[in-house]
């Protein structure tokens, strides 16, 4: 027989990293702190940094694994055979949810509309989303709600907002959306989803929604065709009840804490929103927003995974000497230093623009550009991220697998890579001041680093190649659609590159100049060219 004594080697914990919690997500992010002070968000620095403790907490983390574990389940029916379409949910998410609430992370600009507000409401959105990403999604469209509804319909707004706005999650209200159909999602005009007139304001709602989450929901917005098949397509408020009946939940890859279902509308009661065969531009102010958190969500992703990395690879030794000590790693976690750094400076810049009502052409523009860029750019960099701590990362225990499945939805949400790229085509065609907008602000770096002089005066002649040519403006959007990814891209690199130039420590615009402009580029994370700082990077991504 074996006895396993106390002292036993066996026994013995050696060479693994302390857990990072608690951590004060906030005070560990320089880059945000002087991002959300640059973009006019200073006033704001308390309620990140109270965020950032609450996030980074013991109780959180537990919080957030509880939710995810303990999934949604929906009850359709009670007992006797009653609709009930009730969602039952771990007091976790009520936790989790109920405090990206009370901190007003889905309203604070509309609550108190001061300058900055969308900047500070945007740093504690990407804080908060560190505890659970999925409760970020009715937080989200909550958020984006209330400006479609105050534009297309200032009655349904004046009604709702005071619950849509409350930092009071038992007395106020949620708002989600319904737009995706079975046989259509990107395309939303291939929507059969019918609307019927029923007097007065009102109209009933008969069809299917493909995807529909957060069913707890008070109201929703959705699309529908008023006349049937090919007809009106509009918007509508529908308030959950009678009529609306959710099906089954979907089993889904990640963000498994969050129920997103798939309901259908048998007479649902509805009131239009904006008018009648306006539904896409009322829903697509509703969009934009939700867009906006995409590119957040997917900042704090790249941002989460980078911080993971280099606490595990400044505690774990291989081969006699510590991982953040060796040149191979140093690379990679420069790498995903400076994805996140240019990620992090590129997000609440944009957001500035929602702050500004000047700024209306940028923001259209730039939310397209980066949404297109930073949500694709996050599953890569968790796969890597998660690499960095070995088999380790590859266990439920460090949070890893759970970062690396819900990466790759914010690419799908709201417009999918080639929908989002697709849509900065149309834009440059059909918003002639988007472009303009987006290409001075990057100019604002000119002369001040060669590889993003060269990379600009690149991008600028392929623009002209692309879209200067005769034809009509849907012949040249058709054309140009083979290379939308990589033109979008480029913008992307331009916008984050100029923003680095001008704002960042020289290690940091040399690091990214170097390793994302230019034809020195590798193709996988860890592929920085020799000479550029990495060691310096590291420390600036978390202070050693
Ligand atoms: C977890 C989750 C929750 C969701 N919640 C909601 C919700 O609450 N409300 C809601 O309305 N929807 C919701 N959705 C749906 C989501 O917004 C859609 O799945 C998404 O917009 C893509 O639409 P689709 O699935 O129909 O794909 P499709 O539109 O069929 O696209 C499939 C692929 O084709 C590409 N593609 C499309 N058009 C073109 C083109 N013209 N040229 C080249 N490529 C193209 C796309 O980029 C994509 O890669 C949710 C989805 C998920 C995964």
């Amino acid at each position: 027989m074996t006895t396993i004594e106390i002292g036993d080697p066996a026994r013995e914990v050696l060479n693994q990293a302390p857990p990072l919690q608690p951590a004060n997500l906030f005070e560990l992010d320089g880059p945000l702190q002087e991002a959300l002070d640059r973009e006019g968000g200073d006033w704001g620095a308390d309620l990140a940094r109270e965020a950032g403790a609450i996030a980074g907490s013991v109780e959180a983390t537990q919080h957030g694994r509880r939710a995810e574990r303990n999934e949604p389940r929906l009850t359709t029916h009670d007992r006797y055979g009653n609709r009930i379409d009730a969602v039952e949910l771990d007091p976790s998410w009520h936790w989790l949810l109920g405090g990206a609430v009370s901190r007003s992370i889905h309203s604070l600009p509309w609550r108190e509309p001061q300058p900055g507000a969308h900047v500070v409401r945007a740093a504690m959105f990407m804080l908060w989303s560190n505890a659970d990403a999925g409760v970020m999604c009715p937080v989200s469209m909550t958020y984006a709600a209330v400006p479609a509804l105050r534009d297309a319909a200032p009655d349904l707004a004046a009604e709702w907002e005071p619950r849509l706005t409350a930092p009071d999650y038992a007395q106020g209200a949620l708002a989600g959306m319904a737009m995706t159909e079975r046989q259509g999602g990107s395309d939303v005009r291939a929507n059969i989803t019918r609307a019927e007139p029923a007097g007065g304001d009102t109209y009933e709602l008969h069809g299917h929604k493909w995807f529909c989450s957060y069913p707890p929901c008070a109201v929703f917005l959705v699309l529908a065709q008023v006349g049937g098949r090919d007809g009106l397509l509009s918007c509508f408020l529908v308030e959950r009840g009678p009529g609306m009946e959710f099906q089954r939940l979907k089993d889904k890859l990640g963000t498994r804490s969050l129920p997103s279902s798939e309901v259908e509308f048998r007479g649902a009661r509805a009131r239009l929103v904006g008018e009648e065969g306006r539904g896409v531009p009322a829903i697509i102010r509703m969009v934009n927003h939700t867009r906006l958190d995409c590119l957040l969500g997917s900042t704090t992703s790249i941002r989460r995974g980078t911080l993971e990395a280099i606490h595990h690879a400044r505690h774990r030794t291989v081969f006699g000497a510590l991982l953040a000590d060796q040149p191979a790693m140093r690379n990679v976690l420069a790498d995903l230093a400076l994805e996140s750094e240019a990620a992090t400076a590129a997000a609440l810049r944009v957001t500035r623009a929602y702050d500004e009502p000047g700024e209306g052409a940028f923001r259209r523009f730039a939310t397209a550009v980066m949404k297109y860029w930073v949500t694709k750019r996050a599953a890569p960099h968790a796969a890597e991220a998660l690499e960095c701590l070995g088999g380790n990362g590859f266990v439920e225990d460090s949070g890893m697998p759970l970062l690396y499945r819900d990466s790759p939805l914010n690419s799908i949400w709201e417009g999918s890579g080639n929908v989002a790229a697709l849509d900065v085509l149309r834009a440059i065609i059909r918003e002639p001041e988007g472009l303009p907008a987006f290409l001075a602000e990057c100019e604002l770096a000119a002369g001040a680093e060669p590889r993003l002089d060269a990379h600009l005066r690149d991008l600028r002649g392929r623009l002209e190649q692309a879209f200067a040519g005769g034809g009509s403006p849907e012949e040249r959007l058709y054309e140009s659609q083979f290379g939308a990814r990589r033109l979008v891209e480029d913008l992307a690199l331009a916008l984050q590159g100029s923003l680095l130039v001008r704002h960042a420590p020289a290690a940091i615009a040399d690091g990214f100049c170097a390793g994302r402009l230019g034809g020195d580029r590798g193709r996988v994370y860890g592929t920085l060219p020799a000479g550029v700082d990495a060691a310096a990077i590291i420390d600036r991504a978390v202070p050693a």
